[in-house]
């Protein structure tokens, strides 16, 4: 490596972290010893509970070796955030375990520009981390705090609950495909088939907006929640599981997005396969989320009065119900009418490593 390790830890990491602290003028950050001792020291408020996460991305599983590395940054600490958010946690501090196959200083520059952008955003520090050489692969771990015994757990649904999501679903999934250029439902080739947008879909797999603020609100409301990394079904199935009741999701209902719906207009993609995305699809890192209609109107006042209408990252939408305890299954409707298993909307449910 031309430029040493230690050299390398202080210029991209060492002093983004303190350069963001400075720009955040962050003086309550909890830190008693940041980077540089072999543990980093921190101050956890009384009444508070630690949530710890961690996520690795993966060269050739997880993006492709030539990915951008601003947006390499950006979606290793995004994919954490997402965890915490999930819990209802209000995320404080990251650590960045990061191995490179060589040193090349545009690449780790643009990955430390990624990565502080989204850090700064939620006040979030770099408390410390490893660097190795080998295959590209980037593991973070990140920890935020929650009012004692207020997370939010996958466990905790009720029969009659609305089920709800967070903004628009399956734009992560068609953006891999993009990627990957093949539509998954028919084998067509989308540089054969052009979509309208393919850069807004990129951009939904590889800038997700972490949900933190919707999280907080979440806490003390939902009765169960979790974010959708693995695709709508699987992941809904991890709720009924932990909290032993089953769900009726009501197809049509599901949040597509504005490209989206460009796209069903302009027949590059079915409606059939928008919804196939929506409900199996990865890398969509909304919060799905159950909540009492009468927790629901109070959460929908609350929005109302934080963001005024003025964005559209706290936009959500009631997708179906629990319904009952013990079957632990997932029943799919399109307008009223049952949806069976043998339905194309059924195939290659959500993302599992090992298979
Ligand atoms: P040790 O040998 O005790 O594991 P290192 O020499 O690996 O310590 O790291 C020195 C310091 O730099 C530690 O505080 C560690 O947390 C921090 N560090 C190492 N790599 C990174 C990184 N990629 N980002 C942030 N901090 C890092
Ligand atoms: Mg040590």
């Amino acid at each position: 490596m031309s430029l040493g390790e230690f050299d390398l830890i202080q210029r991209y990491f060492k002093q983004a972290a303190k350069n963001s602290a400075e720009a955040n003028k962050n003086t309550d950050s909890g830190i008693e010893i940041g980077i540089g001792d072999d543990c980093a020291i921190l101050d956890i408020p009384d009444g508070y509970q630690l949530a710890v996460t961690t996520d690795s991305l993966v060269a050739g599983v997880h993006f492709f070796e030539d990915v951008c590395p601003y947006r390499l940054g950006y979606k290793s600490l995004a994919v954490n955030l997402s965890d915490l958010a999930a819990m209802g946690a209000n995320p404080k501090w990251v650590s960045l375990a990061i191995t490179l196959p060589n040193v090349d200083e545009h690449w780790l520059s643009e990955f430390s520009r990624g990565f502080f952008e989204l850090a700064n955003r939620y006040n979030v520090s770099l408390i410390g981390g490893d660097t190795t050489k080998g295959p590209l692969s980037i593991t973070v771990s990140a920890k935020g705090i929650v009012p004692r015994h207020q997370a939010l757990l996958r466990s905790g649904a009720q029969q009659g609950d609305l089920i709800c999501v967070s903004s628009a679903l399956g734009d992560g999934a068609l953006g891999l495909a993009t990627k990957l250029d093949h539509l998954s439902l028919t084998n067509k080739s989308l540089k054969n088939f052009p979509l309208l947008n393919s850069q807004a879909f990129v951009d939904a797999l590889e800038l997700t907006e972490p949900r933190i603020e919707l999280g907080l609100l979440l806490s003390g409301k939902a009765s169960s929640c979790m974010d959708i990394s693995d695709g709508l079904l699987q992941d809904l199935g991890h709720i009924t599981a932990s909290s032993g009741c089953s769900a009726k999701l009501n197809v049509e209902q599901l949040p597509l997005s504005v490209a989206m719906k460009k796209e069903i207009a302009a027949q590059t993609i079915s409606l059939d396969q928008a919804y196939q995305y929506a409900l199996t699809g990865g890398d969509d890192y909304e919060l799905l989320f159950t909540i009492s209609a009468q927790s629901f109107k109070q959460l929908n006042e609350h929005i109302a009065q934080q963001n005024n209408g003025l964005t559209n990252s706290l936009a959500i939408t009631v997708i179906g119900e629990i319904v009952e305890k013990n079957t632990q299954d997932i029943q799919l409707t399109l307008h009223n009418q049952p949806l069976h298993n043998q339905s194309l909307l059924m195939q290659g449910i959500g993302w599992d490593h090992f298979k």
